[in-house]
């Protein structure tokens, strides 16, 4: 199954409420959730930084339809980072945060909403003594998100971005975000994006990673490498190596259940690692997109779906 045709279907309500309730979801989601409430996802969090790693933790949800919701959502970081404060993990876990949870998909100055709901949350990481990162999006939302970035960082200049290098348009977007103190995860990109926008090969995208990493470790900001492919963080290792980087002014960044024994290798080997450990409910997208990046899971749940 293609990951078009994998992310139509997951459109599909009809489908998303039999996927909800069949038992291997729930295997699958707690591979990738660290589970549904705040306290959960704060031991968890608090295991992983006992055992040497960083976290950013992400409340699960996105394309918030109103602005209660949308300001719930925003209570719902300000709250988890009060947590975070209290159980004295604040210098190892940050908070990445979707706009489109906190108002920007909405009609009417949703952009504006979101701004604001950013700033609150930042405020209060600051406060806490940590950090937010703006996940991204579809490439709809791609000019959207790094305009509130850009004013967020007038006064909260540590907030840091997501670059995709699926998008044709990121090295560029690479060399605009590459200044001293800038904070800047790459990845791949999740999304289903047309070829109009976005490389549709592998291989073009591991290019265009490799492109946006030279960038970045070539210059004075903060590269967050967000990879589980093994080419990739042994190019980016070499990078990092010849551009005289020293460990800790840069990370590797990888998914919570994905890949932990390379986690733990990279941190045996001296490397600042940062797990993002999603939380929360509305795991559903989040889901979809894990499936679509690992066929292997893909079919092991659709063999349990036939046989129902
Ligand atoms: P792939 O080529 O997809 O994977 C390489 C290898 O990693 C695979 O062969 C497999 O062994 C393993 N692997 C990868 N994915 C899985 C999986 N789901 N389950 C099991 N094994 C797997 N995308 C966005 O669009 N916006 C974001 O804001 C964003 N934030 C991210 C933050 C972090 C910390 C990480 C790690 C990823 C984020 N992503 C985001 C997702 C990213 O874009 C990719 O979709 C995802 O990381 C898979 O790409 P990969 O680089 O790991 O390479």
């Amino acid at each position: 199954m293609s990951r078009s045709v994998l992310f139509a279907a997951a459109r599909n309500e009809h489908l998303k409420e039999a996927i909800e309730r069949i038992p291997l979801t729930r295997r699958l989601v707690a591979r990738y959730v660290a589970g549904a409430t705040e306290d959960a996802v704060v031991r968890v969090a608090g295991q992983l930084v006992a055992n040497g790693l960083n976290v950013s933790i992400d409340h699960l949800g996105e394309h918030t339809r109103d602005a209660a919701q949308a300001g719930r959502v925003a209570e719902t970081y300000v709250s988890l980072l009060d947590a975070v404060d209290d159980g004295g993990l604040a210098g190892h876990v940050e908070v990445s945060v979707k706009l489109s949870a906190i108002g920007q998909a909405l009609h009417d100055d949703g952009e504006k909403l979101a701004l604001e709901h950013a700033r609150r949350i930042c405020q209060a990481a600051r406060n806490a003594g940590t950090t937010v990162t703006l996940d991204m999006e579809d490439h709809t939302t791609t000019d959207s998100t790094l305009s509130i970035l850009r004013e967020l960082r007038l006064d909260f200049p540590e907030t840091g971005a997501v670059l995709q290098a699926y998008l044709r348009r990121t090295e560029g977007d690479c060399r605009d975000l590459a200044y001293p103190g800038s904070r800047v995860r790459l990845c791949k990109g999740a999304y289903d994006e047309p070829p109009s926008v976005a490389f549709q090969h592998r291989s073009d995208v591991d290019r265009s990673y490799v492109r946006c990493a030279k960038i970045l470790l070539a210059a004075d900001c903060y590269p967050m490498l967000a990879t589980h492919d093994p080419r990739l963080v042994e190019i980016t290792g070499a990078l990092a190596a010849k551009n005289r980087r020293a460990q800790g002014s840069y990370e590797y960044q990888m998914l919570y259940g994905v890949r932990p024994d390379e986690q733990y290798r990279l941190v045996r080997a001296g490397e600042r690692v940062r797990v993002y450990v999603p939380y929360g409910e509305d795991w559903y997208g989040y889901l979809v997109r894990r499936l679509a990046e690992r066929p292997a899971n893909l079919s092991l749940f659709l063999r349990s779906v036939a046989s129902k």
